[in-house]
């Protein structure tokens, strides 16, 4: 049997680096859904299309076939067959992506791919939904958290660090916008799962965070970590 980690919590919270850390110490696949929301908006966005309309947005999800790939261990996210990993990473698409997100119609469509991957394979599946719709019977459900300035210094030295230039102000207003649109959105919203394990990591670095996750993944599945590098 497969088992299914599940990782929530706001942007910017670290879920990425540290689910994928985690995936690897036990030779789990690393899900990310949030490029899957992303990758949506690129297409909607690079066919001049608008995120915020639901009607035109629903209409093109029939141009569009997303499907994750995973070359060397590492996910990339395919659109109608073209690799859009890297372009999906920009703040446009990342207000985009959460613009598409309260779309029920992009859920659904998206719903049953994300499923698929975790009955087949032992994942570790982050995103804003998992825990609460995608896999409520997941093995470990988590809540990774951290405060939102926090957040925005991460995301912003990230960001300078791809050579894109922003400031601090715009990033932690992004941050606080898409939180607040993450949490209010009628369908999906984010929230912690009632039996997921709370992690803030506000004041824990990297290693720690890793640490931590691998610890409650083993005490709650039993199983054990085949990679000790992460
Ligand atoms: O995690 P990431 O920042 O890449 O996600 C981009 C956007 O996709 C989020 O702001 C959120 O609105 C949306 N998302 C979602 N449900 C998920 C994953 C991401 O609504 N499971």
């Amino acid at each position: 049997m497969p088992i299914n980690v599940a990782i929530d919590g706001p942007a910017g919270a670290g879920k990425s680096t540290i689910a994928k850390a985690a995936a690897k110490a036990f030779g789990f696949i690393y899900v990310d859904t949030g490029a899957l929301y992303r990758s949506i908006a690129y297409y909607v966005i690079s066919h001049g299309g608008d995120t915020k309309n639901a009607d035109s947005v629903t209409e093109m999800l029939d141009e569009i076939t997303p499907e994750l790939k995973y070359i060397d261990g590492v996910q990339h996210v395919f659109v109608n067959g073209e690799d859009v990993s890297d372009k999906i990473r920009t703040p446009e698409v990342s207000m985009g992506a959460s613009a598409v997100s309260a779309i029920p119609a992009v859920r659904s469509f998206l719903f049953e791919l994300q499923r698929k991957i975790a009955r087949e394979n032992s994942v570790v599946m982050d995103g804003r939904d998992i825990g609460t719709v995608v896999l409520p019977d997941a093995d470990v459900k988590i809540y990774l958290t951290a405060s939102p300035e926090e957040r925005a210094r991460r995301r912003h030295a990230e960001l300078l660090e791809k050579g894109n230039c922003v400031t601090f102000a715009s990033v932690l207003a992004d941050v606080n916008q898409r939180d607040y649109n993450d949490m209010h959105r009628e369908i999906a919203p984010l929230k912690q799962a009632e039996d997921a394990v709370l992690c803030d990591t506000t004041d824990v670095d990297l290693k720690g965070a890793v640490e931590m996750l691998i610890g409650i993944i083993k005490e709650k599945t039993g199983a054990e970590p085949q990679n000790k590098e992460f």
